[in-house]
Parts: structure tokens; C-alpha cells; sequence
């Protein structure tokens, strides 16, 4: 009896630190039903597919024993500065988003009947952290970590960005794992925990736009996601 009664509080105590050191990641939806981003070169809004690839992710995450906390997967965002505000308490603030090109720079097309919008000759992820977040060194080792993994499995970074042309000249922070500094960015500079922006792929680009819809590549950039994260914040 004195043995289990003192084997049951110590259990419990070995419980509540393990749940205490579990780490848990803001994942953050992109844009909103009422402002949905970049309209893909079939004519989805960017809001669908970051919200389709934030579920994966948070699955991923889960498996891998970080805890999640969604923001924005109803739509009803509008303004940028209540998404950091919502992820306050948490370890790492992650923006989830897919790729546009410069709006002079798409070409026309049909398709299914409708007139659409394109630009093929650019791909990849791209990664953002801001240089006016709290946590920098934090936000650069998340954002590098996670771009490792990514080309590990086979992803390669935009790079366009930097482009003065393409792009807009953006400066790299870790320029063979794809991160850029973009520090005016709001999501990232109000955000007080370490924090980055995550491109997923072009969506504007015809190709990329199927390989962004097909479930295996999901799956991929997901697990890729968890991964590095899982690196950075233990
Ligand atoms: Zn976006």
C-alpha cells in the first residue's frame, strides 16, 4: 500500500512534465474568405489551399508530438495584427501561404471556359522571417531547419524573390534553404514568439499548381514541415 500510494503522485508528476515540455506551434491560415490571397492559374483563391495544407501540417505536427493551435482556419480574419495576437503563449508562430508572381507579369489562358491568369517560368517554397521579430536567431533556425528538410525530400526553393526583375530584390537571410528577410511583414514583426512565413509552392504556375493540389505532395511538404520544426524547437 505505501509503495502504490507513493508510486501514483510520482507518476503523476512525470505525467504533467512531459505534457509541460510538449512544445505547441501557432499555425496560421493565410488570408480569409473575404481576402483570399493569390487566385491560382485555375482560378482557386490561395485561401484554399493554405487552409487545406494548414490541416495537413497540424496533422503532421500532432504525429510528431508538438501540440497545434490553428488560427484562421474559419476565414474570419481580417486584419493581420490579431493573428500574432492569437499566438501568443505558443513557441513558434508559423504562416502558411501559397505563391504569387508580380500581377504585370501573368499571362492569359482558358481554362474549363473561363479566362484565366498564369506565369509558369517560376517555382519552389520560399521561406520569410523578419529582422524586427523579438526572436530572430530563433525564427532563422526554424525557417533554415525547415528548408534543409524540404530540399532534403526532393523540394527546391523559389529564389525569384531576391530577383530585382521577378522578385522584389528581397534579401536572403539563409539563401540555400530559401528563407528571405522580409521585415515589415506584420504577421511576423508583431509576432513576439519566434516566427516565419512559409510559401509553399507557385501557384500561379500551371504544373505546380497540380503538384500543390496532389495529396502525396501535401503529405510531403507536411511531414517536411514537422520535421524541421521538431528540429528547431528541441
Ligand atoms: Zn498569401
Amino acid at each position: 500500500m505505501i509503495l502504490r500510494a507513493l508510486w501514483i503522485p510520482a507518476f503523476a508528476g512525470m505525467t504533467l512534465a512531459f505534457a509541460a515540455a510538449s512544445k505547441e506551434v501557432a499555425l496560421d491560415v493565410g488570408h480569409s474568405i473575404a481576402t483570399q490571397g493569390a487566385i491560382s492559374a485555375r482560378g482557386v483563391p490561395e485561401f484554399e489551399y493554405n487552409l487545406a495544407l494548414a490541416r495537413e501540417v497540424a496533422t503532421a505536427l500532432e504525429r510528431a508530438g508538438l501540440r497545434v493551435r490553428l488560427i484562421g482556419a474559419a476565414g474570419d480574419i481580417a486584419d493581420l495584427a490579431s493573428r500574432p495576437r492569437a499566438a501568443l503563449g505558443a513557441d513558434l508562430f508559423v504562416s502558411i501561404h501559397h505563391d504569387s508572381i508580380k500581377e504585370r507579369l501573368l499571362e492569359a489562358w482558358q481554362h474549363e471556359g473561363e479566362p484565366r491568369r498564369y506565369y509558369d517560368s517560376v517555382s519552389g517554397f520560399s521561406l520569410f522571417i523578419s529582422r524586427e521579430n523579438a526572436r530572430l536567431a530563433a525564427s532563422l533556425a526554424c525557417a533554415s531547419a525547415i528548408g534543409r528538410v524540404l530540399r532534403a525530400k526532393g523540394f527546391a526553393p523559389s529564389r525569384y524573390h531576391a530577383d530585382p526583375v521577378l522578385g522584389e530584390s528581397r534579401e536572403f537571410a539563409d539563401e540555400p534553404n530559401g528563407v528571405h528577410y522580409f521585415d515589415h511583414l506584420a504577421v511576423l514583426r508583431h509576432a513576439r514568439i519566434p516566427a516565419l512565413l512559409f510559401e509553399a509552392g507557385v501557384i500561379v504556375n500551371r504544373d505546380e499548381e497540380l503538384r500543390m493540389r496532389d495529396p502525396a505532395v501535401k503529405q510531403a511538404i507536411a511531414d517536411a514541415l514537422a520535421q524541421g520544426v521538431g528540429q528547431c524547437l528541441n
